[in-house]
């Protein structure tokens, strides 16, 4: 195996680790909890054609496109000249499932070594992998993001609601932006704020039902896809905001909807396979920990009632059993059809579908079942949409409106 920069303990204090544009609003509080730690973190806001480019001349355009972006973005920023590289590491996640997503890493480090051989990459995964980091997630630290997950959930959905419909500009964009920061210092102190967990919820509900919304009816488009394609600005080209501009409300499902469908994979394999190991044991105490998270939230949403609660993850379960087994784990897998379907039903009938390229699971699994879900909810009007290097935005956007003006008849 070729030698590459290790991140060492040291580093932790010395080093400022760049972090790729994935989830805006998730990524801080998620960074407060490593800064918590002594670790230094900068969420990268790059977001320029010469990500692209810089991608394009690093990473072989076979690979998939969420792989070019992360590594252009990186490439770039160490190129910009902002960031020693002697005092820089870089983040970037596995999944540790069967895809590709699991090896960008390797592209990465031969991007990097390139011109910044000094410069360590540190992975951010729950499968055990890169072990000899000095990178490391504890138990407490896993309870403590996996509630950064919830808030970043909560303050997403609430934030998308709100703006779509705000009489004054900004206004929700400035509850977000202050629970970021509250909710960020009280992570970034080493405090778990388990104990008042519920009272937050409420808190962030009540403050931002309090905005005044115009109470117009507009088109409420779903979106759906590959991870990183589904919330990343810097990918789908800031497809949230384009929806806000064309008068709609985009309608996000939650990240924990991914990170239970990757903690589910394990023991549906291992019911499948009839082959329980450790892991799967301990994958299965994790999913119902989560699960019971995630009932709590849903709970206040519902005592609350200004918004709609998140997707309960058995009731997607349940759905993805009509469209496809739940063996389908590359990917996304089945969790695309399980949240088109939730969506159709809970009466969001515009889904958009991002497709990064390259990625082949994800078409077979979102464009083969779109039809299906179509025969069982007649008005859903499901659209997949391509991201890749030579897609304009404007080819993505005209597509979007013609969805849109399907919609509107
Ligand atoms: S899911 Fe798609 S984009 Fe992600 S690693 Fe697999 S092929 Fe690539």
């Amino acid at each position: 195996m070729p030698e590459y920069a290790r991140f060492t303990e040291d580093m932790i204090k010395t080093h400022t680790i760049l972090v790729p544009d994935m989830l805006p609003v998730h990524f801080k509080l998620l960074i407060s909890i490593f800064e918590s730690k002594g670790y230094k973190m900068e969420l990268l806001q790059n977001d320029s054609r010469a990500v692209v480019d810089e991608g394009l001349k690093n990473v072989h355009n076979d690979a998939c496109y969420p792989a070019l972006l992360v590594i252009g973005q990186f490439m770039d920023a160490l190129n910009s000249g902002k960031y020693d590289p002697d005092k820089t590491a870089l983040l970037i996640t596995q999944t540790g499932g069967g895809c590709r997503a699991s090896n960008y890493i390797h592209l990465l480090r031969k991007a990097v070594a390139r011109n910044y051989p000094q410069v360590p990459v540190v992975s951010l995964n729950f499968s055990g992998l890169e072990k000899d980091s000095a990178f490391r997630i504890t138990a407490p630290m896993f309870l403590r993001m996996l509630y950064a997950v919830l808030y970043g959930d909560l303050l997403m959905t609430c934030y998308n609601k709100c703006r779509a419909y705000e009489i004054n500009p900004g206004e929700s964009q400035r509850v977000l932006a202050r629970w970021q920061a509250y909710l960020g210092d009280i992570f970034r102190s080493g405090s778990s704020g388990f104990l008042h967990t519920k009272k937050l919820y409420r808190q962030i509900l009540d403050e931002f039902a309090a905005i005044k919304l115009s109470g117009e009816k507009k088109i409420r488009v779903g979106i759906v896809g590959e991870i990183y394609v589904k919330y990343s600005p810097l990918a789908n080209n800031h497809l949230e905001d384009f929806l806000i501009s064309e008068g709609c409300e985009p309608v996000v499902p939650s990240l924990l909807e991914f990170v239970m469908y990757c903690a589910a994979g394990t023991f549906n394999d291992a019911k499948l396979y009839d082959h329980v190991t450790k892991s799967s044991i301990f994958n299965k105490i994790g999913y119902d920990l989560i699960y019971s998270k995630q009932k709590e939230l849903i709970k206040v949403m519902k005592e609350q009632g200004s918004f709609e609660p998140l997707h309960d993850f058995e009731h997607l379960r349940s759905l993805a059993d009509k469209y496809i087994n739940q063996g389908v784990v590359m990917g996304e897998g089945w969790l695309i059809p399980a949240e088109m379907a939730a969506l159709a039903k809970s009466g969001v009938d515009n889904i958009i579908c991002t497709q990064p390229f390259g990625c082949l699971p994800n078409h077979i699994v979102a464009k083969g079942m779109s039809r299906a879900i179509k025969e069982d909810n007649p008005n859903a009007n499901i659209v997949a949409i391509d991201y890749d290097p030579g897609a304009t935005r404007v080819n993505q956007e005209n597509r979007i409106k013609l969805m849109l003006a399907n919609a509107r008849r």
